[in-house]
């Protein structure tokens, strides 16, 4: 990884410099915090300052002197040519453009091509490989398990990845949470305090808000059928009618499809 980051801050910098632009100022001038005259003035520069452009948006360019980036007028601004451009007055259609360059410096701008597409790809295939992991890693990512928890002063119920906070309990001055199990597809039923909890497996005993040990019935896997008991008024989402063993107002659970 540090190695591909390497490369990229080289390809960088290789493209920055083939990109630099330099140009040399026809005057002295302000250089201004932005692209406009209502801009304060950050430096000058003199007659004959060469300065790297950065943005050219007509009017003004962004320019930077020294590691000091500001904005000039375009028209204080003449182009330095490059030492290696074509003479004006040679004729350009029967010239190789080529033909003045020593073997060594073409096979350094060969280099510095072939560079700059191998950057180009590098790129491309960092960005792939980025986007390529960001999909592998989308189904992956489950959400954290949650818990079923309730109060034994106040008996109220709350599905939570990490147990919840004691505080505003109405029946005592703190919730006292006691965790019934990871959350799950299955449905259980206390016959003495009368909760329901869709946990994986059957919640402990302990900590009853009957003030005995909890009786859990297992009343079968979660299903899209809503099972209604008329003697406890529990409601049960099941694949098919519950047993009615363990009514905690009754006998039997008497058990309605809704
Ligand atoms: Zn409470
Ligand atoms: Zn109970
Ligand atoms: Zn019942």
């Amino acid at each position: 990884m540090r190695k591909v980051i390497l490369l990229l801050l080289v390809c960088q910098f290789a493209v920055t410099v083939a990109d630099a632009t330099l140009y040399t100022t026809t005057q002295e001038l302000k250089v201004r915090r932005g692209a406009g005259n209502k801009f304060d003035t950050y430096y000058k520069l003199k007659k004959s300052d060469t300065v790297e452009i950065l943005e050219n948006n007509g009017l003004w360019m962004k320019i930077i002197y020294r590691e000091k980036e500001g904005y000039v007028q375009s028209k204080f601004l003449k182009e330095i040519p490059e030492d290696n451009s074509i003479p004006e007055e040679a004729p350009l259609k029967d010239i190789d453009p080529y033909e003045d360059l020593d073997p060594k410096t073409l096979a350094g701008l060969i280099g510095a091509i072939l560079l700059m597409a191998g950057c180009r790809k590098l790129f491309e295939n960092y960005r792939k490989k980025k986007q390529a992991a960001v999909a592998a890693d989308a189904p992956v990512v489950k959400a954290k398990p949650s818990y079923w928890f309730v109060c034994k002063n106040c008996n109220q119920k709350l599905r939570t990845t990490a147990k919840p906070s004691s505080a505003y309990c109405l029946k005592a001055p703190d919730h006292d949470w006691i965790s019934l199990g990871q959350a799950g597809d299955n449905n259980y039923h206390c016959r003495h305090c009368g909760t329901t909890v869709l946990t994986t497996k059957q919640p402990t005993e302990k900590d009853c808000f009957a003030g005995v040990l909890h009786t859990w019935t297992d009343l079968g896997p979660i299903g899209t059928k809503h099972f209604y008991c008329r003697d406890c008024g529990i409601t049960v989402m099941t694949k098919e009618e519950p047993t009615n063993i363990n009514c905690s107002h009754a006998e039997a659970h008497r058990w309605a499809e809704l």
